[in-house]
C-alpha cells in the first residue's frame, strides 16, 4: 500500500506541477511517472464507476472492517479521535485537512488570535490516518452514496486550478459515517453569495480580515470623498446570534484599542452595525439578552433591528426600504442542510437534515450512521432536533466512536454484519450551558440546561474570565494551548497583528 499512500500524499502537496501518467486502477504500478516541470495536468475527470482502486475495495473478511468518515469537522474528528484504529481502517474524505475550533474563529478575523492557532491537522487527531497501511485521508468532496452497494463516490478538491481537472474516485465502506455540517442559511436573499462574507471557515476569516485591513487603509487616500470614506469603514455584520454578536464585540475591541491607535486619521470614521430581524441571542434569557445589549451599545455597536431585503454590492437594501451602506459585510444568519445533505436519498428530519433514530442509524439503509449539524432526530423518535453546536456534535462523535468499537468487539465490523447486535443504551443529549463574549472583557455565560431551568447565569469580567478559561482547556491539542495563550498575551501587550499579509 506504500505506493498508493505515496500517490495521495504527493498528489496532493504538489498539486498542479505533477504530470500523472499510466493511470490504471488494476495496476499496482498506478503511479509509475510524473514530471515537475510540467505545467500542464493529464489528469482527467473520470466516471466514478472507473476508480476503486485496489486499497478501497470492499474488505474480506480476515481484513479489518473500513469506517469512513465524511467531514473533518467537530464531529467527524471526535469521533475519528476515538475509533479503535486496531480494529477498524479510517478513511477520512473532507476538502479540508484540518479540524476548525469554531468558538474561536470569530477572534481570528481582527487578529486577536492567529489562524494556526484555531486549527488541528488531521492527522494529528487521529495518527493512523497518516501511518496505517489501510487508512487515508483524502483532500476531496463527498458526491453520492451508493447505499446498496456500500460506496460513496468522491472528487478531488482542485482548488479552482485551471490545469488540474478533478478526480473521481470511489470507496467501499463497510461503516459510513456522514459528519458533512451544514451550510450558512442565505434564505434566497439576493446577492448575500456575490457580496457578503460568511465566518464558517478559516479562508473567511482571512477574507474578512485583509478586507478590514485593505478598507482601512484605502480610506486613508488622498483624495477620497468623507461619504466613500464612511462606506468603506462601515462593517456590518447580519445575524444576532453569538457569532454575529461575538464577532461584532472583536470589532468593537479592535476599533477601540488598534484602530485608535494605529490609525488614528480614520478612527472616527470606522463603525459597526449589527442587523438582526428579532432579537439578538435569543437563546439566552432576557437578563443576559439585556445585558449583551447594553454592552454592545456602550462600546460603540449600533443595533438594527430590521430584514434584509436584497445585498448589492455596496448597500444592503432593508424590507422598509432603508439603505445601509458598507465596506465589509458578514453575514452569520445560521445554518441549514448542504447541498450535499439535500441531494443524499435518505430518511430527513423536519428542518431537512439526515434523519436518525436513537442509535445516530440511518434507518432503510445499513451500516450508514449521522451525526452533527447535518443530522436530526427523525419524528418517529418523538425526540427535537438538536440545535447546531459543538458540544452536540462532538457528544454524538464520541457516543458514535465507541458504539462502533462495541460492535467492532463484537464481530459486527464489516459491511451487514451488525444487524442481530444489541446496541446498548441510546444517544441522549443533556445541555451543558451556553456562552458569549461581547467584547471589553465582558462575556456571558449560561450554565442551566434551558432557560427556564435553576442555575447559575452571570454576565460581566468573571464570566469573560470563565469564557477564555473554559475554551484554553477545550482547545484541541497542547500546541494550539499554547498558540493560543501566546496569542492572546501578545495582543493584550502589544496590540493586535495589523500587518495585511
Ligand atoms: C464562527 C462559529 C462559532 C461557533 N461557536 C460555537 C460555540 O461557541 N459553541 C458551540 O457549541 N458551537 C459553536 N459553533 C457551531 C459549531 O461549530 C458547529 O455546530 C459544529 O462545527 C458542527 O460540527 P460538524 O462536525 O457537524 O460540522 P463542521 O464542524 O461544520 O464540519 C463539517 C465537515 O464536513 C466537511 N464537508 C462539507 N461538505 C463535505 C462533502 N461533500 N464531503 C466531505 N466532507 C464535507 C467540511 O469541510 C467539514 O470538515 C460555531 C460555529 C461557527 C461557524
Amino acid at each position: 500500500m506504500a505506493w498508493f499512500r505515496r500517490l495521495i500524499h504527493v498528489s496532493s502537496s504538489i498539486g498542479s506541477s505533477i504530470k500523472y501518467r499510466n493511470l490504471n486502477p488494476s495496476s499496482p504500478f498506478l503511479f509509475t511517472s510524473f514530471s515537475h516541470f510540467s505545467t500542464e495536468s493529464t489528469l482527467q475527470t473520470q466516471s466514478p464507476n472507473d476508480f476503486q482502486y485496489p486499497g478501497l475495495r470492499p474488505t474480506k473478511p480476515g481484513e479489518k472492517p473500513r469506517v469512513v468518515v465524511l467531514g473533518s469537522g467537530w464531529a467527524g474528528c471526535r469521533l475519528m479521535k476515538d475509533i479503535d484504529t486496531s480494529i477498524y481502517d479510517v478513511v477520512c474524505v473532507s476538502p479540508r485537512n484540518h479540524m476548525v475550533f469554531t468558538p474561536l474563529l470569530a477572534s481570528t478575523c481582527v487578529g486577536t488570535l492567529e489562524f494556526r492557532s484555531v486549527t488541528e491537522p488531521i492527522g494529528r487527531i487521529q495518527p493512523a490516518i497518516s501511518r496505517d497501511p489501510g487508512s487515508f485521508f483524502f483532500l476531496a468532496n463527498c458526491k453520492e452514496l451508493d447505499t446498496n452497494n456500500h460506496e460513496v463516490h468522491c472528487e478531488s478538491v482542485t482548488d479552482g486550478e485551471n490545469n488540474l481537472k478533478p478526480w473521481n474516485f470511489k470507496i467501499s465502506y463497510d461503516k459510513l459515517v456522514i459528519a458533512a455540517g451544514a451550510e450558512a442559511s442565505t434564505f434566497g436573499i439576493n446577492g448575500v453569495n456575490e457580496h457578503a462574507i460568511f465566518l464558517r471557515e478559516v479562508h473567511h476569516a482571512q477574507e474578512i480580515r485583509r478586507k478590514l485591513l485593505l478598507n482601512l487603509m484605502s480610506s486613508d487616500m488622498p483624495g477620497i470623498s468623507e461619504e466613500e470614506k464612511c462606506r468603506l469603514l462601515h462593517c456590518v455584520v447580519i445575524g444576532g446570534g453569538p457569532t454575529g454578536v461575538e464577532f461584532s464585540g472583536e470589532l468593537s475591541d479592535f476599533i477601540i484599542k488598534d484602530v485608535h491607535e494605529r490609525y488614528a486619521h480614520v478612527k472616527d470614521y470606522i463603525h459597526v452595525t449589527l442587523i438582526e430581524a428579532n432579537e439578538i441571542l435569543s437563546s439566552f434569557d432576557d437578563r443576559l439578552r439585556q445585558y449583551a445589549t447594553k454592552q454592545l451599545i456602550k462600546t460603540g455597536v449600533r443595533l438594527v433591528c430590521g430584514i434584509v431585503k436584497d445585498v448589492q454590492p455596496h448597500k444592503v437594501i432593508l424590507n422598509d426600504g432603508t439603505e445601509v451602506p458598507y465596506g465589509l459585510l458578514v453575514w452569520s444568519t445560521g445554518v441549514g442542510p448542504s447541498t450535499l445533505i439535500r441531494s443524499l436519498q435518505l430518511p430527513k428530519s423536519p428542518g431537512g437534515r439526515i434523519g436518525v433514530d436513537e442509535w445516530l442509524r440511518v434507518p432503510s439503509v445499513q451500516d450508514v450512521f449521522a451525526i452533527g449539524d447535518c443530522c436530526g432526530f427523525l419524528e418517529s423518535t418523538g425526540k427535537p432536533v438538536l440545535p447546531a453546536l459543538a458540544q452536540v456534535a462532538e457528544r454524538q462523535g464520541k457516543y458514535l466512536g465507541s458504539l462502533l468499537n462495541k460492535v467492532g468487539k463484537a464481530g459486527g465490523g464489516h459491511a451487514n454484519t451488525a444487524r442481530e447486535l444489541e446496541l446498548g443504551a441510546p444517544f441522549v443529549y443533556k445541555h451543558l450551558g451556553s456562552m458569549a463574549t461581547v467584547g471589553s472583557y465582558k462575556a456571558l455565560v449560561d450554565l442551566r440546561e434551558s432557560k427556564e431551568t435553576k442555575g447559575l447565569a452571570l454576565t460581566g469580567f468573571v464570566s469573560w474570565f470563565i469564557w477564555r478559561s473554559a475554551y484554553l482547556t477545550r482547545v484541541i491539542s497542547w500546541r494550539n494551548r499554547i498558540y493560543v495563550a501566546v496569542n492572546w498575551a501578545t495582543t493584550l501587550v502589544f496590540g493586535r497583528d495589523i500587518n495585511r499579509i
